[in-house]
């Protein structure tokens, strides 16, 4: 897929931009952007919880919520999930991120987890061991309803408003990665359990 295909509006928020502090190097020399959900940590346990999805056929929907006791995946079972801040970090995630920081890169990381679940989510990332990031951005009011992709072009696009350099940009989503304001380089990690658009 070509950046410049992907279908995207620039919301009038945007607008407002002004309003934002621009800040200034060392902190915004060198920026990396980390999504969190299947790119920092890992919610298999949610998912093989419920098993694994959405069942197939009717029949097997009924087989799996009365027999296994298996309930479908849905928003509110996810934030269930989300508050109990027991999501596990892929290892191979925390030693890029330490070391991208040893580096001396600034680290944000940009979600689509929603602002009322700040305080679990710094949780559960603290708790696996990742720390020391500059800024956690997660979906506000003014967010609601906007496409995955949408939603972080703009957030993208403020930080480099603010003087943030985005040299690279790691996510298991497209939607994390394409749109506009892209990093210098973006890294898509695989993800065989959902697309987001
Ligand atoms: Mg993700």
């Amino acid at each position: 897929m070509e950046i410049s295909t992907v279908p995207i509006t620039m919301s009038s928020s945007i607008m407002r931009w002004p309003s934002l502090k621009r800040l200034s190097s060392p902190v915004t020399a060198r920026t990396w952007i980390f999504d969190i959900d299947e790119t920092l940590l890992t919610n298999i346990g949610y998912y093989r919880a419920h098993g694994y999805g959405v069942p197939i056929s009717s029949v097997d929907f009924y087989f799996s919520l009365v027999y296994l006791g298996l309930n479908r995946l849905t928003p509110k079972a996810f934030n269930e999930w989300v508050v109990q801040g027991t999501a596990p970090a892929f290892a191979a995630s925390l030693r890029m991120y330490n070391a991208l920081k040893k580096l001396g890169f600034t680290i944000i990381m940009l979600t689509g987890r929603d602002e009322d679940q700040r305080s679990f989510t710094e949780a559960n990332l603290r708790d696996v061991g990742y720390s020391g990031w500059e800024r956690l951005i997660l979906r506000g009011l003014d967010d609601q309803g906007k496409s995955a992709t949408n939603y972080k072009s703009e957030q993208r696009s403020k930080l480099i408003y603010q003087g943030f350099k985005i040299h690279g940009n790691t996510g298991d989503q497209w939607s994390d990665l394409l749109g506009f304001a892209v990093a210098d380089r973006s890294f898509k990690v695989p993800n065989p359990m959902y697309y987001i658009p």
